[in-house]
């Protein structure tokens, strides 16, 4: 007896895009777990000041779930929350999910052909298994002498606590990555004094926002044709940045040397101090680490009140923070904007044992990380891994989301064609579709550019940037709709 048809874990857009799939083909046993308690993903985990998208919205949300009614190009936090509220309410996903509910791990059963599932809870079967625990989901702790020591408030980003008032507080900021860049400019607005500690600069290009007039909202909602035709338009200029510059840098490295060239015109429009901009200025090819956009950031360290400090952290003291040449700074509250790790703690994010009992991570870290198509990996019968390597599309997350849901449904309806119940990729497939990337990752700036000095989470701890898929978004579309459904055994 297996107890439900499938299980997917996480609540955020990836695991709700695999349910409304499994819907599409007729599964309704499907339970949604996740350890949150409530839906949403990123977007309920994260409520820090400043939090917004930086992909448009009309690209950074479903194509097939349009909604008219963004209040800005680059909707706010809370209002994607309120986006995947509606995503749920509308597809009926709300009753498959469960909150609260830890997975810890999942393992094959052979004989019973399903996946016994263990959470905090207990444990469940399910004869498919899907994760899409998000890459950007365990927080990253700094790794500084003393940050147990601070006797004032602490605050990492992703569990930030609201009733924190930093108003008239002497505040640090450790990290200069996109979450950061966000925040750092809210925070100058209320702290008596704010030092942002940087240890590598992020390329930050302008971010053209504004609020939708209600006139272009109607218009997205009556003719929802002039909300494709702008999706399609930022969709192909965000292509043109990602896929032309980064991944194809050895083509096309003008591209590429084009974007840092806006980036540091940027710089220079808004920063004078010719000090302050060097040590703004990346030293690694654009695209080595995740650019942001904004327009606020740089200026906010032209403030009399802000500090930038440059110099490595030695260790943090009960009332401030120490550099390695012996500056002492006092602060009341502590934020750490030190981002998430990927590469010790999140791939796979819940131990998964597959057949003859191979355990994923194990496999990942010692013989290297690969997923077919990234979404399935040999090995694993019915298991469906949506933060795979290679499996990152594009710079918004639901070019990713969409191509992974065509595969799932593509593979799903062989499945049910010819009445099968277990599923497994094969080997060759799985290595030629490797073979396929390492030969694809040459062009890219990871392999061509300047990246030694980038810290990109880009990189698995041996150096490897497995993460993106160094293919155009058309591509990894295209793949989804046509790969050979022979590359795989039905049972
Ligand atoms: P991140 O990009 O990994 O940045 C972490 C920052 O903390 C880096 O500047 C890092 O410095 C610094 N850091 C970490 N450990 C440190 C230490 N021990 N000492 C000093 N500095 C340390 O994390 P994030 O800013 O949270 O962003 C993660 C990702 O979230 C982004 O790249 C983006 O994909 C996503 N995001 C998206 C949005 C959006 O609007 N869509 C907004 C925010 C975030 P090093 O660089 O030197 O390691």
């Amino acid at each position: 007896m297996t107890d439900h048809d499938a299980i997917i874990v996480g609540a955020g857009f990836g695991g709700m895009g695999a349910a409304i799939s499994l819907k599409r083909l007729g599964f309704e046993d499907i339970v949604i777990l996740d350890r949150e308690d409530d839906l949403g993903g990123t977007w309920h985990v994260n409520h820090y000041p400043g939090l917004a998208v930086d992909i448009a919205s009309v690209t950074y949300s479903y194509s097939f779930e349009p909604n008219p009614n963004w209040s800005h190009w680059f909707a706010r936090g809370p209002e994607l929350k309120r986006y995947a509220e509606h995503v749920a309410d509308t597809y009926d996903l709300r009753r498959h999910m469960q909150f609260g509910v830890r997975v810890d791990g999942a393992r094959w059963d052979e004989d019973a052909q399903h996946w016994v599932v263990s959470t905090s809870v207990g444990s469940r079967t399910a004869t498919y298994l899907m994760t899409a625990t998000g890459f950007l989901s365990q927080p990253r702790l700094p790794d500084i002498d003393g940050v147990q020591d601070f006797a004032g408030t602490v605050i990492h980003t992703a569990r930030w606590d609201d009733s924190a008032d930093l108003t008239g507080k002497r505040v640090a900021v450790i990290g200069t990555g996109a979450t950061a860049v966000q925040l750092i400019p809210q925070i100058a607005t209320r702290a008596a004094a704010l030092t942002v500690y940087q240890r590598t600069p992020i390329w930050v290009t302008p971010k053209t926002d504004f609020a939708i007039p209600r006139a272009l909202q109607l218009l997205f909602a009556a003719q929802p044709w002039t909300q494709r035709l702008a999706r399609r338009a930022n969709s192909a200029w965000l292509e043109s940045i990602m896929v032309t510059g980064v991944l194809h840098y050895r083509q096309a490295k003008l591209f590429n040397q084009a974007a840092a060239a806006i980036a540091r015109a940027h710089l220079r429009r808004q920063v004078r101090d010719p000090e302050l901009r060097r040590k703004l200025t990346p030293d690694y090819s654009f695209g080595c680490k995740r650019p942001t956009f904004s327009n606020d950031y740089y200026p906010t360290f032209t403030q009399p009140h802000v500090s930038l400090e440059t110099t490595p952290i030695n260790r943090i003291t009960e009332s401030g923070i120490v550099t390695s040449e012996g500056k002492e700074t006092d602060v009341d509250v502590l934020v750490l904007a030190t981002g998430f790790n990927l590469w010790d703690s999140n791939f796979p994010a819940i131990e998964v044992i597959g057949r003859e009992g191979r355990n994923l991570g194990k496999l990942w870290r010692e013989s290297g990380y690969h997923a077919y198509e990234g979404v399935t990996v040999s090995g694993f019968p019915n298991f469906i891994t949506l933060n795979s390597p290679y499996s990152y599309s594009g710079l918004s997350y639901f070019m990713t989301i969409e191509a992974q849901m065509r595969h799932l449904e593509r593979l799903f309806g062989e499945l049910q064609r010819r009445r099968a119940r277990t599923f497994e990729v094969s080997e060759r497939a799985d290595q030629d579709f490797l073979a396929q990337m390492l030969q694809r990752m040459d062009d890219t700036v990871f392999v061509q550019g300047s990246c030694a000095t980038a810290r990109s989470y880009y990189y698995t701890n041996e150096g490897d940037a497995v993460l993106l898929r160094p293919t155009s978004s058309a591509n990894a579309r295209r793949s989804a709709e046509s790969f050979s459904l022979e590359d795989y055994a039905y049972a």
